[in-house]
């Protein structure tokens, strides 16, 4: 016989008040699992338990209504105890569900453990609800359909925890909230109607909890108190929104303003580069706090020269337009990686890193001071400043107080000496420098004054005496201090910059020299010395070009002297000068040999034609075996690198006599003749060769000249006659 049920009816005001509140729980949930997101820990977990309380209140009103939608033809009645009691699981489910959405690292597996055990959890909760109605004779349930209804729940709660997250992150969240909520607690809602409709009432039960809470007061109580509930916790989560952005807006815009504070306590505002705090924060974070080695660190400091007097005539708004337009100057020049500062009214400081040797810095303050000299017209006024530079170098000057000190006291100096140079530091510089400066500003107007002047010294081939050449030395006759040497103003030239001008100069009187003597029938081939500044000028090839073509000489008759150990000193550029030259035609020297470290192996790349034995080793000769042997050595090996060899500083027949047996080419020294002037020279000829009458003031045909020589002059001559 089959069994009679009692037929089921289900309030439809309740089951839509479940699923709003159901919706609305997810939805509040949802901001809460954020609140805890934005907060540090403590705030976070404070987040996450009043979240859970509330939402979970609202989870468990959900489920109180959704079991109040069954209706039977019978009274019934739920037991306070367990109703009450089923608050609680349903709060821990909250917290749970919270706590895994927050970590939003979580693996696939660790989440769908998460939304299995949240099903499980949440289908308890209904069994926990539908007991608190006591029936006699008992429920029964309908497998399949509850079955169904744990699927149902299970795949919401999975889907919840991935599409809630996805709803989060991107434009619209909220309406996006909203909808994944709706529809994961839609599933779940259709979850749960499905386990009420899963219970089946035999006919004649009878409720024996029907004198307990009745279905009117629950619903009353859940959908009256939970939603309020809600929305406060709602309201709360958009007020701790805001002021979480406020916060983090005031914190941004701190953060700006002190990078804008910083940015300008170490900037100038007029130029725009770094002032001199900004400057000597750039030098100390290159050198590092342990002082690492940053081995071509330079610094240069330039100051305008008579800035001050400038700013007087023109006014200050002036003095500002040209500081501006210089600095714009300067831009240009400095590479990536260089600092440019302004660290005073009138003064620029540059940090340069990687400038390979002295050279390369000369140059570069050539070309500072030179941009800062080119004229310039500021607001219909013509102006042509000048600025004195002062360099320090690491590792002479070794920390960044030393860099800058010393090249405040090197622009000092230049300042002194007039302005309108750069000066390297040099130790003790403030002491022994007056005397150098003074000479220096002297120097700068001895070529105007006529006061410099070339000697010529002979030399001779040691195997007849006969005069092969001559040796242009420069000569400086001061108005009160003499004569002064070269070995001290080349120097002096060097660090002030002024080697270029004298160099220019020199090259140019020897070439006036050699075309007046070849038209007057002494054909000299004339030596003159190179500094090593001069080697790294870049218009070095144009200079010689140019005064070769000028005075209508033969490269051939031209040498150029260079010491071994500047020839040394950058091997790479030097190959390539010395190549330079030697396509020009120029013949090349190595000076003082001897007195640097050179290998013979580095010289035999080099295309020179002569190698100048120093004085010190023929000094000894004639007393010293050793002096004796090595240059025997020395002759030997440039005989076989294709060398001349000249001896510098003969001074003893015996010497002389050494020197020929050793096979030495040419002879050079007091012996034979001092540096004299030209006159003295032309008279040291005559008198030499009593076999030539005295023609003319110049004696004809005196020197060797071998044959390419010959043919040079008159390949010249052909070539220039019309
Ligand atoms: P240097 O090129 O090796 O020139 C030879 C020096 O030795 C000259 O000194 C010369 O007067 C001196 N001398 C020659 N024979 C004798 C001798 O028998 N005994 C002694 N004790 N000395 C002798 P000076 O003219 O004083 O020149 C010194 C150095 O200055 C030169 O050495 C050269 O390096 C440099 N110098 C001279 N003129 C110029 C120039 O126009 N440009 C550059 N860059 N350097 C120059
Ligand atoms: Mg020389
Ligand atoms: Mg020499």
């Amino acid at each position: 016989m089959s069994q009679a049920w009692m037929e089921p009816h289900y309030d439809a005001a309740a089951l839509l008040a479940a699923w709003v509140i159901a919706v609305y729980a997810l939805y509040v949930q949802s901001l809460v699992v954020r609140r805890v997101q934005a907060h540090d820990r403590e705030t976070g977990i404070a987040w996450l338990l009043g979240g859970a309380l509330c939402v979970g209140t609202g989870i468990w009103a959900e489920g109180l209504l959704n079991l109040v939608s069954l209706q039977l033809p019978v009274q019934l009645g739920y037991v306070r105890a367990i109703v009450l009691a089923s608050w609680l699981p349903a709060v821990v489910i909250s917290a749970g569900t919270i706590w895994l959405h927050c970590h939003e690292r979580l693996s696939l597996r660790m989440r769908m453990t998460g939304g299995i055990l949240t099903a499980t959890a949440m289908c308890l909760l209904g069994f926990i609800n539908v007991s608190s109605i006591v029936l006699k004779p008992h429920i029964e349930w309908d497998g399949v359909t509850l079955g169904s209804a744990a699927c149902a729940m299970l795949l919401a709660c999975f889907f919840g925890s991935i599409l809630i997250r996805w709803a989060q992150r991107g434009p619209l969240r909220h309406g996006r909230t909203l909808l994944v909520s709706g529809a994961v607690a839609s599933l779940f809602r259709f979850g749960q109607i499905l386990m009420i409709m899963a219970i089946s009432v035999p006919a004649g039960t009878v409720c024996l909890s029907a004198d307990q809470i009745s279905g009117d007061a629950l619903q009353f109580l859940s959908s009256c108190a939970v939603l309020p509930l809600l929305a406060l916790v709602h309201l709360g989560t958009v007020l701790d929104d805001r002021s979480v952005r406020r916060h983090e807006a005031l914190r941004l815009s701190l953060q700006q303003a002190q990078a804008a504070l910083q940015e300008a306590a170490e900037h100038d505002a007029s130029t725009g580069l770094l002032n001199r705090v900004g400057f000597e924060k750039a030098l100390r974070g290159l050198l590092g706090d342990d002082g690492r080695q940053v081995l071509s660190l330079c610094v240069f400091r330039l100051s305008l020269d008579g800035f001050k007097t400038h700013v007087d005539t023109y006014g200050e708004d002036l003095g500002d337009t040209t500081v501006r337009h210089l600095a714009g100057r300067l831009r240009g020049l400095v590479r990536d990686g260089d600092v440019l500062a302004r660290a005073d009214t009138d003064e620029y400081l540059l940090l340069c890193n990687g400038l390979s040797d002295e050279h390369q810095v000369a140059q570069l303050a050539q070309r500072l001071g030179e941009a800062i000299h080119e004229p310039c017209l500021i607001k219909d006024h013509d102006m042509v400043l000048s600025c004195s530079i002062g360099i320090a170098c690491f590792p002479a000057s070794n920390n960044a107080d030393q860099l800058l000190g010393h090249s405040r006291d090197a622009m000092l100096t230049a300042r002194k000496a007039g302005g309108g140079v750069y000066c390297f530091y040099e130790r003790g510089m403030d002491r022994i420098g007056a005397d150098q400066v003074e000479m220096q500003r002297d120097l700068r107007h001895a070529i105007v004054r006529r006061e410099l002047s070339l000697h010529f010294q002979p030399k001779l081939r040691a195997s007849d005496h006969a005069v092969s050449g001559a040796e242009a030395l420069l000569r400086w006759a001061h108005p009160e201090r003499g004569s002064v040497s070269p070995a001290l103003f080349i120097p002096v030239a060097e660090r002030f910059g002024l080697i270029g001008e004298l160099g220019r100069w020199v090259l140019d009187e020897a070439c006036r020299h050699i075309r007046v003597w070849h038209e007057a029938g002494l054909h000299l081939p004339v030596a003159i010395n190179l500094s090593a500044h001069q080697l790294r000028q870049p218009d070095l090839e144009w200079q010689v070009r140019d005064a070769l073509k000028r005075h209508r000489v033969p490269a051939r008759m031209l040498i150029m002297e260079i010491t071994e150990s500047a020839a040394m000193d950058d091997i790479d550029a030097s190959l390539r000068v010395f190549d330079m030259l030697d396509a020009i035609g120029v013949r090349l020297a190595i000076d003082d040999f001897g007195t640097g470290y050179s290998s013979l192996s580095y010289l035999r790349r080099l295309p020179a034609r002569q190698l100048k034995i120093d004085r010190s080793f023929v000094k000894d000769l004639d007393a010293s075996l050793d002096a004796q042997a090595i240059v025997e050595a020395v002759v030997r090996l440039s005989h076989a690198l294709g060398l001349k060899v000249v001896a510098e500083g003969v001074e003893t027949e015996v010497q002389a006599r050494i020197l020929a047996q050793l096979q030495c080419d040419e002879l050079q020294g007091f012996l034979f003749a001092k540096p004299m002037p030209e006159a003295a020279l032309l008279a040291w000829l005559v008198q030499r060769d009593t076999q030539v009458p005295v023609t003319s003031s110049v004696p004809p045909g005196h020197a060797v000249l071998d044959e390419e020589d010959r043919r040079s002059w008159s390949e010249l001559e052909s070539a220039s006659s019309p």
